[in-house]
């Protein structure tokens, strides 16, 4: 670790958050410790706004919006901006990685890896930017129709703790490269990311205004932001309840949102899967940012001839996992604070007493700070479909493995929750790959590998309550943006 922000941070930096280009306290003065998950330190504070800062920061987006240029600059210009932000971003790669990483407790590979990401969002979204044009429409006799795809204005984008840089980059990716401005709310848990990103998007030539950030309690400042009248659009990823919440404040003003709210995903292993090549990829899909992603693969469906082996192989590997500080960078860190780990151990012990049986658990190092958040890898195995641990979200390192009769049972259990979001299909069958993968009620499938929240080109989000819009990829520019239709009467 290393880089000055890292040293001034370690003496309990005081964070600034960005409106119209410059940063900012909070008006009130009120701030919020940034504790690190790893040891339960306070090491910096972010400020803590309420709706007169959200106010400002909207204003700013709005302004920006309305008197240009971003929004009518040419799209080239646009993604040359964002490419430059992708060229800084790798600059700064290692300074950014270790903040992420110390500041949500992710194995310090991890916050490379997110960092990895956070660039191609930029590389992808600058080369995009140019790439989005309308139809010309056949219409009656003597007229011309044409569309043309058009910003929102100003967009509001509410970001969880989980992977911050990532998910703010997607967001801020695909917005602007549309022309929207923004005013972006990070999760009071792990702000820093944000901040820093915002910085280095001036650097990069983005205007002032037009990439605003508000730090604060969602209660506090994302209420505001979600009710804010001068919003045109909401995207938000989190949890279920408060993709409602928000949802409900953004009704009021009947704006358009995008959710991405989470996930209990299936992958589903039949008898002549390469189960060698899968135990890995079924480990990692739940053990990756200790189980706290949207798209982690949280069911294991194994098909009954082979369940017992597969079982006893992923118990084994389980047994060896070990938690540890971020920068032990060991197969998991802590979970993002202590009221996570409680829920995590409550949903346990919860399963336990629903008749769930543990087969495996890892261990915490033992030289990990007993002031740290962890939480052990548990896995369960003779799931009933039916109870809390194999129907909801953890969000922590605990798998269930599901036993199946065949093809049919096996799309029925993973169908059987009320989210939709990834699945992996591991078969060595062509027809059953393709069959499975369309009856699957999920915005993602794998066949054959699985990618918790990879794959940036990759269209992303979910059915039922895993949400409703698409993130990533070319398809985020379409929500990003409206279809706006000009008819042209030239008899
Ligand atoms: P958690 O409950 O684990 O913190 P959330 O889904 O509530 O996860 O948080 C994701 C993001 O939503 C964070 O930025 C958080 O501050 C924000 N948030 C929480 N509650 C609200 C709310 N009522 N309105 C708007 N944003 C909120």
């Amino acid at each position: 670790m290393g880089g000055p922000l890292l040293n001034t941070i370690a003496q309990g930096h005081a964070f600034m958050q960005f409106v119209d280009g410059r940063a900012v306290d909070a008006l009130s003065g009120e701030r919020i410790d940034v504790i690190c998950p790893s040891d339960g330190a306070v090491f910096a504070s972010i400020p803590a706004s309420g709706a007169a800062d959200v106010d400002r920061a909207v204003k700013s987006a709005r302004k920006a919006f309305d008197e240009g240029p971003w929004s009518t600059m040419p799209a080239v210009e646009r993604g040359r901006c964002l490419t430059r932000l992708y060229q800084i971003v790798e600059k700064n790669a290692d300074e950014l990685a270790a903040l992420e990483s110390r500041d949500t407790g992710k194995p310090a590979r991890q916050g490379r890896a997110d960092v990895t990401a956070t660039m191609r969002y930029y590389e992808f979204y600058g080369g995009a930017a140019d790439k989005v044009h309308g139809d010309t429409i056949p219409f009656l006799e003597g007229y011309t129709a044409l569309t043309l795809r058009e910003p929102h204005g100003v967009v509001a984008g509410i970001i969880p703790w989980n992977y911050p840089m990532q998910i703010l980059s997607r967001v801020v990716g695909a917005a602007l490269a549309m022309g929207n401005t923004l005013v972006v709310k990070p999760a009071e848990d792990a702000s820093l990311s944000t901040i820093r990103i915002a910085e280095l998007a001036l650097e990069a030539g983005v205007p002032p205004g037009v990439f605003n950030v508000i730090t604060g309690y969602g209660r506090d400042a994302g209420a505001a932001l979600s009710a804010h009248s001068e919003i045109d659009y909401v995207t938000f990823t989190g949890s279920p309840l408060t993709g409602t919440a928000i949802q409900q404040a953004a009704a009021v003003n009947n704006r358009g949102v995008t959710m991405e709210l989470g996930g209990k995903s299936p992958q589903i292993v039949f008898a002549d899967a390469d189960i060698e090549a899968a135990l890995p990829v079924l480990i990692n899909a739940i053990i990756q940012n200790g189980g706290q992603t949207c798209s982690a693969g949280s069911r294991v469906l194994i098909e009954r001839p082979i369940y017992e082996q597969v079982a006893a192989a992923l118990a084994e590997r389980f047994s060896r996992l070990v938690a540890g500080p971020h920068y032990a960078d060991l197969d998991l860190g802590p979970l993002i604070n202590g009221r996570q780990r409680d829920r995590v151990a409550n949903m346990v012990a919860a399963a336990q007493e629903a008749g769930a049986q543990v087969l495996a658990q890892g261990t915490i190092d033992p030289a990990a700070p007993s002031s740290g958040c962890y939480h052990a890898p548990v896995l369960f195995g003779s799931v009933d479909p039916s109870i809390q641990l194999a129907q909801e979200e953890v969000f922590g390192p605990v798998l269930a493995l599901l036993p199946f009769d065949n093809e049919q049972d096996a799309v029925r259990i993973a169908n059987s929750t009320e989210f939709g979001l990834v699945a992996g299909v591991w078969t060595r069958d062509g027809a059953r790959q393709h069959r499975v993968a369309k009856r699957v009620r999920a915005g993602q499938v794998f066949v054959n590998g699985y990618g918790a929240g990879g794959g940036i080109e990759l269209p992303f989000g979910g059915f039922k309550k895993s949400g409703h819009g698409r993130e990533k990829g070319f398809e985020a520019l379409f929500d990003m943006s409206a279809t706006k239709t000009i008819v042209f009467n030239h008899q």
